[in-house]
């Protein structure tokens, strides 16, 4: 069963051709450790935090401004709230397509339930238009249908812990019905492609433009 991920859709309409080597092909091109791994350190330890695993041995290994960070997500009102989960695997079926990815935090506050997205980095430009916004917010919204009918709140929360700042986006029907169009529109668009364009103002900085013929 194919899954359509955040990052699928938007690699689909940042290029095809991408698409293709990426998710197709399956091509994979290394990149640099040191990209990811202050954001992989801070995820993991908000994880064994929230699951109430004893992180102190933890604490040692994270570099001044890795620890700086961590104090800003600890101190941050949403990461507060009551733990429903982290690292938490969703999925949902959208018209004859399923979605899914993993969400870093699950949190409530009586029936206000909140999806928490820790940026080290850059948030989205766009953050209520980003695939892994319109997602993880169907997904949720799903599962908790299934449990409450209509009797829950639901709000996307992109925690920048770069600026300290939180981008809050809340859920409605308006945005349901937005959401689910747009990405009905973009997953029938790959299902029915013949060919995979090239989207040649892109090339500069692609991982790819080595093996993208
Ligand atoms: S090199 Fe250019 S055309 Fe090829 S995959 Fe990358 S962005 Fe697309």
């Amino acid at each position: 069963m194919q899954i359509f991920s955040p990052n699928m859709l938007k690699t689909f309409d940042e290029c095809q051709k991408k698409y293709e080597l990426r998710y197709i092909q399956k091509l994979n091109v290394p990149q640099p450790a040191n990209v990811f791994e202050k954001g992989k350190k801070i995820h993991a330890l908000a994880h064994y935090y929230l699951r109430g695993d004893n992180i102190e041995k933890f604490l040692p290994t994270l570099t001044e401004e890795e620890n700086n960070i961590w104090q800003k997500l600890l101190n941050n009102e949403y990461f507060q709230k009551q733990y429903v989960n982290s690292e938490y695997n969703l999925t949902a079926r959208i018209s004859d397509f399923w979605i899914g990815g993993r969400l870093d935090a699950f949190m409530k506050s009586g029936s206000n339930y909140y999806i928490l997205d820790y940026k080290t980095g850059a948030v989205p430009k766009s953050p209520e238009e980003d695939y892994q916004t319109m997602i993880y917010l169907t997904c949720a919204d799903e599962i908790l249908s299934k449990g409450w009918g209509t009797n829950f709140k639901l709000e996307f929360i992109y925690i920048d812990l770069k600026n300290n700042l939180n981008h809050i986006i809340k859920y409605d029907e308006t945005k349901k019905q937005t959401y689910s169009e747009k990405i009905t529109q973009t997953c029938s668009k790959i299902t029915t492609a013949k060919t995979f364009e090239k989207n040649l103002n892109c090339c500069k900085f692609c991982e790819y433009n080595k093996l993208c013929f």
